[in-house]
C-alpha cells in the first residue's frame, strides 16, 4: 500500500526536494494534501505533478480542517514559527511527522515532544544534522553516548572579518557555499544562527543536555553530524550536500528510498577539515547555550527576535551585524517567565516581535541621524 502523505510548504526549497523524491518513487506515495502560503499558481502546478488530492493556500484558506484527516506522514516544511500550529495538528492526526521546520521546535520543543508522546506519533528529523544523528544515535544505549557533534559549514562569512561582515550585502548573505536553501535559513547560516537553532533543536529531538552538544565547523559539509560513544567510537553520517538524501531517509522510514539526489563521490573529496567556531564573530552559538540554561521563554525570544531581524535585513532596513545585535539586545532584556501551553508561547512570541521591531526602529533612526 502506498503511504498517504501531506506536504506543508510544498513550494519551498525543502518542499520541492520532497516533490523530487516522491516523483522518483511514485508507487510508494499517495499525496493527500499540499500547501503553500501565497503562490497559488505554483501550488497547483506542483499538485498536478504529484497528483495531490487537495491543495490549501495558507495565506487565504483554513488549513486546520484539511489537517484533521489522518495520514501516514506529514512533512512540515513551512519556514519559521508560522509552522507551529500546523505541526501540532499534524502530530495529532499523522502516524509520523517529518520535521524540517526547526523554529517551532526551538520555541515549543517541550510541547511538540509531549504531543508526539501523547498521540504516539513518530517524529522524524529532516534537518541534515539531526537526520545524521538520527541515523547513528542508538536510542537503546543512550547512557553509552558521550556527546553529539553538530557539524556546521561556517556559512559564506566563515573567513570574513567583522569589518567585512558589517558591510555584507543581502546577495552575499544568501550565497551559501554548499547548500541551496530558502532565504531565511540562508541568512541564518551566514550569522550561524542556524547552527544555534540546531543546538536547541537537537536538545529537544534527542532529549540530550546542552553540555553534551558540541558544534564543529566542517566547511565541506560532507559529514552531516556525529555521535561519540563512551568507548571513543565516533559514528558519522556522510553524503552529498543535497536535502533529498535526508528527505528520502524519512519519507518511507524505516525503509530506505532511492533518491534522485547527488551521491557522494569520494574520489572528488580532497579534504575533510574541521575547526572551532569563532564565538566573537558568531555570537549566536553562545546565545543558544545561554537560552537552554534560561529555559523556554528565552528560546522563544531568541527565535522571534531573529525572525524579525532577518526579515528587516532582507528588506534592506538593517545591516548584517544588526541581526545578531538585535537578538542579543532582546535576550539581555527579557523577562524569564514560565510558558505553560501553545497560547502562552504565541503571546510571548508576539510581545518579543513587537519589542524587536521597536529596537530595529531605533537602529534605523540611528543610521538616519548619522548619515
Ligand atoms: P522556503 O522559504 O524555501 O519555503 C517555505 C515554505 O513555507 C513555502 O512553501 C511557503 O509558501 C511556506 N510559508 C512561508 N510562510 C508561511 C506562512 N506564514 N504560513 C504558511 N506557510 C508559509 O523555506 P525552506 O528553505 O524550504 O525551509 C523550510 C523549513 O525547513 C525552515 O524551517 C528551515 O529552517 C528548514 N530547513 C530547510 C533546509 C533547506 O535546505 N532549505 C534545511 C534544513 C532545514
Ligand atoms: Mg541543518
Amino acid at each position: 500500500m502506498p503511504k498517504t502523505i501531506n506536504i506543508l510548504g510544498v513550494t519551498g526549497s525543502i518542499g520541492q526536494s520532497a516533490v523530487d523524491v516522491i516523483e522518483a518513487n511514485p508507487e510508494r506515495f499517495s499525496v493527500n494534501l499540499v500547501t503553500a502560503h501565497t503562490n497559488e499558481k505554483q501550488l497547483n502546478k506542483i499538485a498536478k505533478r504529484i497528483n495531490a488530492k487537495k491543495t490549501v493556500l495558507t495565506g487565504r484558506d483554513n488549513l486546520s480542517e484539511a489537517l484533521q484527516e489522518s495520514v501516514d506522514i506529514t512533512l512540515c516544511a513551512i519556514a519559521g514559527m508560522a509552522g507551529l500550529s500546523s505541526m501540532m495538528l499534524a502530530i495529532k492526526h499523522s502516524k509520523a511527522v517529518a520535521i524540517a521546520n526547526k523554529e517551532p521546535l526551538v520555541a515549543a520543543g517541550e510541547q511538540v515532544i509531549r504531543a508526539a508522546n501523547k498521540y504516539g506519533t513518530k517524529l522524524l528529523p529532516v534537518d541534515s544534522e539531526h537526520n545524521a544523528i538520527f541515523q547513528v544515535f542508538d536510542c537503546d544505549r543512550r547512557a553509552e553516548i558521550n556527546k553529539i557533534i553538530l557539524t556546521a559549514s561556517g556559512g559564506p562569512f566563515r573567513k570574513w572579518s567583522l569589518e567585512q561582515m558589517e558591510k555584507a550585502t543581502i546577495e552575499q548573505a544568501l550565497a551559501h557555499p554548499n547548500w541551496s536553501m530558502g532565504a531565511k535559513i540562508s541568512v541564518d547560516s551566514a550569522t550561524m544562527m542556524n547552527k544555534a537553532l540546531e543546538i536547541i533543536e537537537a536538545h529537544y529531538l534527542f532529549n540530550i543536555p546542552a553540555n553534551q552538544i558540541e558544534v564543529l565547523v566542517h566547511p565541506q559539509s560532507i559529514i552531516h553530524s556525529m555521535v561519540e560513544y563512551i568507548d571513543g567510537s565516533v559514528l558519522a553520517q556522510m553524503g552529498a550536500s543535497d536535502m533529498r538524501t535526508p528527505i528520502s531517509n524519512v519519507l518511507d522510514w524505516p525503509d530506505r528510498l532511492s533518491t534522485p539526489g547527488y551521491k557522494l563521490d569520494f574520489k572528488t573529496v580532497n579534504d575533510l577539515s574541521f575547526e572551532q567556531a569563532d564565538n566573537i564573530r558568531f555570537p549566536a552559538l553562545g546565545m543558544a547555550y545561554e537560552c537552554l540554561e534560561k529555559g523556554q521563554s528565552a528560546c522563544v525570544a531568541f527565535n522571534a527576535a531573529n525572525e524579525i531581524a532577518v526579515d528587516s535585513f532582507l528588506e534592506g532596513c538593517i545591516g548584517f551585524l544588526d541581526i545578531m545585535d538585535c537578538v542579543g539586545h532582546i535576550l539581555k532584556n527579557i523577562n524569564i517567565i514560565s510558558l505553560n501551553n501553545i497560547d502562552d508561547i504565541y503571546e510571548y512570541d508576539n510581545n518579543i516581535r513587537a519589542e524587536s521591531r521597536v529596537y530595529i526602529n531605533e537602529i534605523t533612526n540611528r543610521v538616519v541621524l548619522v548619515s
